[in-house]
């Protein structure tokens, strides 16, 4: 009999509940239940769950690779937020996996007011961004507002994040921007 996943855990779940109701099963703590040598899953690839990082809702999803590479990606049943569910930009998640042959992996830039894209390195688009957010930064600086309290902010740059950010990485970069004085700061799950 082949068994879904849902329904594989659903059975285990069952099986388990009977058996303490019963007397059969006495639990241990401290020990890990033991693992049916394999479990029917219906493709033999390396899976794991994964947060969808399109939107705020935060759809679960199951990756499945094979060799480092992926090979499918599903909306998880046992998600409770999607049950299994995914939408057309969250199922067009492999677009963001490295092994997707139309991903950008080079820096394009097209200067103001030109027509066509030069490459360049990552390190020149670095000291590049550094350097505008720098500038941005000064010709926007407010030292004190109108009514003279000391401020010391700069007006002149937003900071959105985006679904795809964890909790570390919002943490770090709200201090991050808080240190270079924005006060416009805001995630993309809150809008
Ligand atoms: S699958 Fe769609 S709705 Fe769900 S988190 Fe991703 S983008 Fe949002």
């Amino acid at each position: 009999m082949e068994l879904s996943r849902r329904e594989f855990l659903k059975l285990s779940g069952a099986g388990a509940s009977g058996m303490a109701v019963l007397g059969l099963m006495k639990p241990e703590i401290g020990r890990a239940g033991a693992l049916p040598a394999e479990i029917p899953l219906h493709k033999k690839v390396g899976e794991t769950t994964t947060i969808c990082c399109y939107c705020g809702c935060g759809c679960g999803f199951i990756t499945a690779s094979e060799n480092g590479i992926l090979v499918n990606l599903e909306g998880d049943p046992d998600h409770p937020i999607n049950e299994g569910g995914a939408c057309a930009k969250g199922g067009a998640q492999f677009q963001l996996s490295a092994h997707n042959p139309r991903r950008l992996r080079k820096v394009g830039y097209r200067a103001p007011g030109a027509s066509e894209w030069e490459e360049k390195s990552w390190d020149w688009a670095i000291d590049e961004i550094a350097k505008r957010i720098k500038n941005t930064r000064d010709s926007n600086w407010v030292e004190k507002d109108k009514d003279g309290y000391t401020v010391n902010r700069t007006e002149g740059i937003a900071s959105l994040g985006g679904a795809a950010l964890d909790n570390e990485e919002c943490y770090l970069l709200a201090k991050l921007m808080r240190a270079l004085g924005l006060v416009y700061i805001e995630h993309q799950a809150r809008i």
